[in-house]
């Protein structure tokens, strides 16, 4: 179990008394990290740009950085690990690097539980940018059950065939709160008969991890993605550093989705002839976010203490990070959130008129419940919550497609989430609130 009254002494929520239920959309940072910022802040030079002592260190910090984020996804190395400022640049650089391959007749297969993240950029590609070349490629979408939030793999396979390039699927849906079964898209990927222009056989899979990775463990080895993307402000970090996982033969041989100074091999560039750098360098053109990303990996290293209670191996003290470490640490975490997630909807079941999206209790989902009250405006609700000093979220949480698809035009519910700090009082505060404003609004 979490001795989550230990964690929350490392943080200074935002107002003393407040709620924290909205950290599907980004969680607090613990004051560690503020203080990392500052103390790195006071010197530093720029990486891999700079002659002097204050350069190697940041550089060496930066660089240990991606061995820390290699560690936390059981990616072999460093190699594999690509930084940008968030899921959905990630996801775009995918996308981009991909574009010369997409062969006239293909398609790309995601689903309607998507996040706009992960269906606007195929929609562009397939509707926008392709046709301008003269390409037609389709972009298909898997439905879901809408009474259990099931991705409907009959409907998955079905769509997938012997053109798909590529299957995009959340890992853990932030609206539904599903998470599909990656092992069997996986096999469905990889059966579909597609052949890659560097031979291999089946589409590539892409895994939207932006839910799933702050919230249980992520195997990218055991899980054989091909592309891994999420963003490190939803997982206790600073805003600005997203991660891009991808197998190293796939980064080797695609085109870069920026290009410029430190992404190529120094002293390799003429009129006639640039050579990229090594990987991951390759992927990095321009000042990278050299603080955010030095402490996003202590983010990670700072996850492991306050779950384990150990002694931190802080920064510049680090050791490598075992896997069974990680897997055990999330594991925990995830035992930890679900159980709140179950305590919360215990806690608004007699709810008059109350609708929770997505899987049934006890089924496996990211740690949130998204719901509508019958008669109370999701919007009514989450200022009336804020009053409260709750914090949630109303709209669609940028999963436009499935709230259409489920029939709430204008596409809103009312969300709650929950992270490794939160307790049992922050539920019942939350769920509290709910009832009172429904009871008293009606
Ligand atoms: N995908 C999912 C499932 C998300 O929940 C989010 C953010 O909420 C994103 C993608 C986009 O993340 P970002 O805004 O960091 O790019």
């Amino acid at each position: 179990m979490l001795d989550v009254r230990r964690i929350r002494r490392h943080f200074d929520f935002p107002a003393a008394g407040r709620v924290v239920t909205n950290n599907a959309a980004s969680t607090q940072p613990p004051r560690e990290l503020i203080g990392l910022y500052r103390e790195l802040a006071r010197s530093y030079e720029n990486v891999h740009r700079g002659q002097s002592s204050a350069s190697q260190r940041t550089t060496d910090a930066f660089e240990a950085s991606f061995d820390t984020i290699a560690a936390w996804i059981n990616a072999p190395s460093r190699r594999s690990i690509v930084t940008y400022r968030n899921t959905t640049e990630a996801i775009n650089a995918v996308m981009y690097s991909l574009l010369t391959e997409f062969r006239d007749g293909d398609n790309v297969v995601t689903t309607l539980m998507e996040h706009n993240s992960d269906f606007v950029p195929w929609y562009a590609l397939s509707r926008e940018i392709l046709p301008r070349l003269g390409r037609r490629v389709e972009c298909r979408l898997a439905r879901f059950d809408h009474a259990s939030g099931r991705l409907d793999l009959d409907h998955l396979a079905d769509l997938i065939d012997d053109r798909t390039k590529l299957v995009c699927v959340t890992g853990a849906s932030n609206f539904l709160g599903t998470k599909p079964p990656l092992d069997l898209i996986r096999r469905l990927s990889r059966d579909s008969g597609y052949a890659q222009p560097s031979g291999e056989n089946g589409s590539l899979l892409l895994v939207d991890g932006a839910q799933l990775v702050p919230s249980s463990p992520v195997d990218v080895g055991a899980l054989d993605v091909d592309y891994l993307a999420f963003s490190f402000h939803k997982m206790l970090a600073p805003f600005g550093v997203g991660v891009l996982y991808a197998k190293e033969h796939l980064l080797e041989a695609s085109l870069p989705f920026l290009y410029g100074g430190d992404m190529i091999a120094t002293g390799r560039v003429s009129p006639d002839r640039v050579d990229y750098n090594d990987l991951p360098w390759k992927y990095s053109a321009g000042t990278p976010n050299i603080l955010g990303t030095i402490v996003s990996a202590q983010a990670l290293r700072l996850t492991l203490d306050l779950v384990q209670g150990g002694r931190p191996s802080w920064f510049g003290t680090e050791r490598p990070i075992p896997w069974e470490t990680v897997a055990s640490c999330m594991g925990t975490v995830s035992r930890h959130t679900a159980a709140m997630t179950e305590l919360a909807r215990k806690r608004l079941r007699d709810v008059v008129g109350l609708r929770v999206y997505g899987p049934q209790p006890g089924v496996d989902r990211s740690p949130l419940l998204a719901f509508n009250v019958d008669g109370f405006d999701p919007f009514w609700l989450a200022d009336g919550l804020n009053e409260f000093g709750v914090e949630s979220r109303a709209g669609c949480h940028c999963a436009t497609l499935a709230h259409r698809d489920l029939g709430l035009i204008p596409p809103a519910s009312c969300r709650l989430s929950f992270a490794l700090y939160t307790n049992a009082d922050d539920v019942e505060r939350a769920t509290e609130a709910v009832r009172c404003l429904t009871s008293r609004g009606r």
